[in-house]
């Protein structure tokens, strides 16, 4: 069972909207996440997005990041960012796989490009399950 972490520093609004959402949706991480960190920040991504998350597999934790934006989105999005998020976990590991894969690689134009294409295809999937899971939900 994953142990949810809320940082001490995350505001009470924040962690009052998130830790419902991630209760609900915790059976998507992998039971290798013994620790499932949740924090905040109050600097916007470069990608405009409302959520971000980092898996380390190989020390059983991963962390999701709730930027600035998360709060002020209507509760169905604010769910979705979370869902999408989570969904990144059980996928890291392929993910990682596919960078130490193209290190090997000193084609760095074809490097670039077949990273861009996996990431692409990764966000595409995680972003279709999580439509998928929450559409279904509701
Ligand atoms: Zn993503």
């Amino acid at each position: 069972m994953t142990e949810i972490l809320f940082d001490d520093d995350v505001p009470r609004e924040i962690k009052g909207a998130a830790l419902p959402i991630v209760e609900r949706w915790a059976w998507l991480v992998p039971q290798w996440c013994l620790w499932l960190h949740v924090g905040n920040t109050t600097v916007l991504p470069e990608n405009g997005g409302y959520a971000l998350s980092t898996t380390r597999e190989e020390y059983r934790f991963a962390r999701i990041t709730l930027t600035p934006g998360w709060l002020e989105e209507a509760e169905r999005e604010r769910e979705f960012g979370i869902v999408h998020e989570l969904l990144h976990i059980p996928i890291a590991p392929m993910h990682q796989l596919m960078g130490t894969a193209m290190e090997k690689s000193e084609n760095e134009p074809y490097k670039a490009l077949v990273e861009e294409q996996w990431r692409k295809a990764m966000e595409g999937a995680v972003q279709d399950l999580a439509h998928a899971l929450v559409n279904h939900a509701h």
